[in-house]
């Protein structure tokens, strides 16, 4: 207020040198702009700049030099014109990040994308008989073959699979469920809430740490439709806690004319404890315990493209085929041709040297240690000091809670870590890592080979004054 008072000619004297909208749209340099970004883009930037020397000059800033406004346009036109929606490299060691897209593509699975993508497909076309066919065939036999399941359909994502299966066959009729199992998956999905959503009623059972087959057996009445079985994805229990086997609870739903209905969420078609986890389930013993309906993610542990995927028995896969919701869950040409490549990975038995996930769970610690080494000199070049240290990554995404693999991580330590991390993560390749003890994390497990040129330039960059 005080320097408004003592010096309101100056400012006005700035503002009057504020050129018009127009002026500065026929400047060589700006109408150069319009050709790059569009006409109404360069007007609004010019605008916008306007109204930021505007927003300075009242801070008591002096107004832009004439010769800098085709300057200050063009960065303004340039930063407005990045992607909201961007490639990050992720450092952080948790391999399945849902925050940072969960799983990376496959070079075949990308491939494929772009294959289909950039034109016309056989989406809907069955190219023998020359008349329309389906896109729910794409993957269908893929998916039977590799978890031996009798029928398989793809919608949108696993929260989709859930909410179909129990839209399509338990709408107005019972679920039991453990209370163990009500469980929030997060970002709002929560079991009871689905339930409730697909108009099916949830009849708890058992305790929340323990619960017996008999519990679901005294719980069935005639309008009961299903069991329903939902994996304790992101929590733990230990202790005094049980939970009947699979192919009990199929013997108990079969026996009472109900179905048995799998939340798998990952979900996982290749052995975890073969690379030191927890074993996750796996889709094929579901479907060997007699489930008859299983449903788990395409971009968790399977390491595909965002998708929910459903199999089981034929004629209930059916059913949820012709449910009208099927066609508002559908997914796209390019969703399936990533699926379908992903899966031939798993067929030809080529999926841990093909899929970016498995790859990252069976990366040798030795491999981490080298590229953590060889991060280390790129940036003592640089001159910045950092150092070789043991870690843990995650594999993240709900999956296997509180389940470690060793690493070998790069640790620089910063006077202002947050602000190192920010200057990273706003720089023009993005950077997500880890903060520990004022230590900036860097876990090469889960930055992909090409992505570590970019890596280190960014750290030499943003990590230039630690
Ligand atoms: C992750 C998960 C879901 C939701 O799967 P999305 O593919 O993210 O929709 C549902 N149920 C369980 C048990 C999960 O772990």
């Amino acid at each position: 207020m005080r320097e408004m008072i003592t010096q309101p000619a100056d400012r006005q004297s700035e503002y009057r040198k504020l050129p018009a909208v127009d002026v500065l749209l026929r400047l060589p340099a700006v109408a150069l702009l319009a050709a790059e970004y569009g006409d109404a883009a360069v007007t609004t930037g010019v605008r916008a700049v306007l109204a930021a020397a505007r927003t300075a000059i009242a801070a008591g800033d002096p107004a832009p030099a004439a010769e800098a406004w085709a300057a200050l346009v063009q960065t303004h036109l340039a930063a407005a014109d990045v992607p909201s929606l961007r490639p990050v490299i992720n450092a952080t060691g948790v391999i399945v990040h849902t925050n940072l897209g969960r799983a990376p593509l496959s070079p075949a699975a990308l491939a494929a994308v772009q294959a289909v993508a950039a034109g016309y497909s056989s989406l809907e076309y069955d190219l023998a008989a020359g008349v329309r066919g389906s896109r729910h065939d794409h993957a269908r036999q893929l998916l039977r073959e590799l978890t031996g399941a009798e029928d398989a359909m793809v919608v949108n994502n696993n929260a989709a699979a859930v909410f179909l299966v129990l839209s399509a066959l338990c709408q107005g009729r019972g679920v039991l469920i453990s209370r163990g199992q009500l469980v929030e998956i997060g970002g709002g999905f929560r079991i009871p809430d689905v339930l409730r959503q697909s108009g099916a009623h949830l009849v708890e059972v058992g305790t929340t740490n323990r619960t017996h087959a008999r519990d679901f057996a005294a719980a069935v009445t005639a309008e009961t439709a299903a069991i329903m079985r939902v994996h304790s994805s992101n929590f733990k229990q230990v202790g005094f806690v049980t939970m009947p086997e699979l192919d009990e609870l199929a013997a108990l739903a079969h026996g009472r004319g109900m179905l048995l209905v799998d939340d798998l969420g990952s979900g996982t078609l290749l052995d975890t404890a073969a690379y030191g986890l927890a074993p996750e389930p796996m889709v094929q013993q579901s479907v060997a315990a007699g489930a008859d309906l299983i449903t788990f993610s395409g971009d968790k542990l399977l390491g595909g493209p965002q998708a929910g995927l459903i199999v089981g028995r034929a004629e209930l896969v059916e059913r949820l085929r012709r449910h009208p919701m099927a066609r508002a869950l559908r997914v796209d040409k390019m969703t399936l041709a990533a699926l379908e490549a992903t899966l031939r990975s798993y067929r030809r038995g080529r999926a841990v040297d093909e899929i970016p996930v498995w790859q990252m769970i069976a990366a040798p610690a030795d491999d981490l240690a080298t590229r953590a080494t060889r991060w280390q000199a790129r940036l003592a070049e640089a001159g910045i000091a950092a150092q070789v240290q043991p870690g843990e990554s995650a594999v993240g995404g709900g999956s296997l809670p509180g389940e470690t693999l060793p690493t070998w991580l790069l640790a620089v330590d910063h006077a202002a870590p947050d602000a190192a991390a920010a200057r990273l993560r706003r720089g023009s390749r993005p950077v997500v890592c880890r903060i520990q003890h004022d230590r900036l994390l860097f876990d090469p497990r889960t930055v992909l080979a090409e992505q570590e040129g970019p890596l280190l330039d960014a750290l030499v960059v943003g990590l230039d004054n630690a």
